[in-house]
């Protein structure tokens, strides 16, 4: 059922490695997106990845997604455990399984790498990112255009290996003949538009050259991050293609600081952000906005829950002193 399909993953023009991972192994596609000191990045998006590529068991649809991701989160976090030099380390993750007989594609993600598709000359996210932009935004209290160019925009509230459990969103879409679905790492979202992003897709009849476009233009507009596109068609039983290919990458400019990790803020378990009341989360930004106005470029971080709860517990103390005097 899947027609054509094409991926493209590029080193961008600011980082020096390739934390981004993908598995192009049709029915099922993914992307992740690894962060941690060193070379934890690169370990974590890649064994979660692998994880994925061995593909056991015999759930299907979303059940299925949900117990891949589940086991990908299981093996990260057990190396990262057993290793000190990866401990930390963590990967997002978006996945799509295509269910042929059931014209049905099943989703799960963690994280802020995106998945699209491209339907009646339309693009439509279908993820919703699990980042603290993300949240402001649905929540009302950030417009979807300041969150586009905001400080905070890498800081994400969910990632996979960094917890024994993860909390996976799933979906399911109906399939139709002619739909393109894009999975993507935020490098490519964060330095092009969605405007930019259809243009490029929009009738689009080689998607390995569609996928090379959306690389360049994410590079033209910044390259400030590793970026990776995935692509699949939804065809009518036709024969199946696949290009992949991983560009040379390009001479990266040397950085004042190559580290994408949790420098910066206190190392913290990853946290679901609904259990962060809107007000201590605005009152963090606040609180972090100044200092990070002031550094070179965002980087994914994890949102600081101790430093939330430690500062919780002080005004609770403080408040309880008060009314003891
Ligand atoms: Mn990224």
């Amino acid at each position: 059922m899947v027609g054509r399909m094409a991926v493209v993953s590029d080193t961008g023009r600011r980082r020096r490695r390739n934390e981004d991972a993908f598995v192009c192994a049709p029915p099922l596609f993914a992307v992740a997106d690894g962060m941690g000191g060193a070379q934890a990045g690169e370990v974590a998006s890649g064994l979660a990845a692998a994880v994925l590529e061995e593909g056991a068991g015999d759930e299907r649809g979303e059940e299925r997604v949900a117990s891949l991701i589940q086991e990908a989160n299981r093996r990260v976090f057990q190396r990262s455990n057993e290793d000190a030099a990866t401990s930390g380390m963590g990967t997002t993750m978006t996945v799509a399984l295509v269910d042929s007989s059931g014209g049905t594609i099943a989703f799960g993600h963690v994280g802020d790498s995106r998945a699209y598709r491209v339907r009646d000359g339309r693009l439509e996210q279908l993820t919703d990112d699990h980042s603290l932009v993300g949240e402001l935004v649905r929540s009302g209290k950030l417009s979807p255009e300041e969150a586009e160019s905001h400080p905070q925009r890498s800081v994400i509230t969910r990632a996979l290996g960094t917890e024994p459990d993860v909390d996976v969103d799933t979906f399911t879409v109906e399939a139709q003949p002619d739909d393109l679905y894009l999975l993507c790492s935020d490098g490519l979202t964060d330095m092009i538009s969605e405007d930019e992003i259809f243009a490029v897709l929009d009738g689009s009849d080689d998607l390995e050259v569609a996928a090379r476009a959306l690389i360049e233009a994410a590079n033209a507009g910044g390259g400030e991050d590793n970026i990776t596109v995935v692509l699949f068609q939804i065809g009518d039983g036709g024969e199946v293609e696949q290009t992949a290919r991983m560009p040379a990458a390009v001479e990266p400019e040397p950085a004042d600081d190559d580290e994408d990790t949790l420098s910066g803020l206190d190392p913290v378990p990853v946290v679901d952000t609904a259990v962060i009341p809107a007000a201590v989360v605005e009152e963090h930004l606040q609180q972090i906005e100044s200092d990070v106005e002031s550094r070179p470029e965002p980087r994914r971080r994890i949102l600081p829950l101790v430093a939330l709860i430690v500062l919780l517990v002080a005004l609770v103390a403080l408040a309880i002193w008060g009314l003891t005097r």
